[in-house]
């Protein structure tokens, strides 16, 4: 072979290796974890991001373990898990997994979790129900049967205090849960809307998703966001803001205004919704 040769099968070798690595990365780049993996980060003294770039995972730190919040699902939740050891905490600690509701990428990765660390996973019955049934996206590994949330529910673990809010709609036994975070001490009540999605059909789901949100409209003192997906909650952006945050200044997640904008918006998003699954009645 001529060097020249040599040089230019060289380059279609790597070229045609580069091609295929898009091309591999755009057949699904929701579901590559070398897409999809974010650096984990610190939010609140006692909260740390785990998650993926689209849908999310949060770890929360008490003095007698963690509780992590939705479990990502097929390799992505190795994100989560090298996440939490990235952050100098160790998955063994993890006592509690909280699934938002039982679609594959927050509930996927939940059988996991319990065989390899021994977290007790909790879901609403409604959500514990569908893991009987078809997946309805993206079949997962089925996890055992644990702990059942019940609206108004409580879990204490160390001198964290969670409380359970059954939040429906999205799907029949959406979980949502509110704690505290502190920032520098300072406490903040946080809330997790655990499925804001609309992608579900029918007046009567449509009414339960309404009324989820006057719901949580009602909740006093709610003053930080924490999505179960990146985008509900501008939480890369929030980032940015708390890393070149100076001594003094609001902490960027906590935002209760942002809180309220929110959930006006989905509630119209929501009010429209209506209107169309009427009309096709
Ligand atoms: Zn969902």
């Amino acid at each position: 072979m001529t060097k020249t040769l040599r040089l230019a099968f060289i380059s279609a070798l790597i070229g045609w290796i580069w091609l295929s690595s898009v091309q591999a990365q755009e057949n699904s780049p929701r579901d590559d974890p070398k897409f999809q993996r974010v650096e984990p980060f610190q939010v609140f003294d006692n909260l740390y991001y785990v998650g993926a770039k689209w849908v999310s995972a949060w770890v929360l730190e008490t003095d007698q373990g963690l509780i992590l919040f939705d479990s990502l699902y097929g390799e992505l939740t190795d994100i989560a898990i090298d996440g939490i050891r990235d952050l100098g905490m160790d998955p063994d600690d993890i006592r509690y997994l909280i699934v938002s509701h039982a679609h594959f990428d927050h509930i996927g990765g939940a059988r996991r979790i319990q065989d390899e660390f021994g977290a007790v996973v909790v879901m609403t019955q409604e959500d514990w129900q569908m893991t009987d049934e078809p997946a309805i996206y993206q079949e997962y590994p089925k996890p055992i049967r644990h702990l059942t949330a019940t609206h108004g529910g409580t879990l204490n673990l160390g001198r964290e205090k969670l409380t359970f809010m059954k939040t429906p709609g999205h799907t029949p036994g959406v979980l949502s849960t509110s704690f505290t975070v502190y920032d520098n001490g300072y406490p903040h009540a946080a809330v997790m809307f655990g499925g804001a999605g609309l992608n579900f059909e029918g007046v009567e789901r449509t009414q339960m998703y309404l009324d989820s949100i006057a719901f949580l409209q009602s909740l006093d003192g709610v003053e930080v966001n924490i999505p179960n997906h990146e985008g509900s909650g501008a939480v890369f952006e929030r980032l940015e803001a708390l890393t070149t945050r100076k001594k003094g200044e609001p902490h960027p997640f906590v935002d209760p205004e942002g809180w309220t904008k929110w959930l006006e918006e989905l509630s119209a998003a929501a009010q429209e919704k209506m209107i169309e699954e009427r009309s096709k009645l």
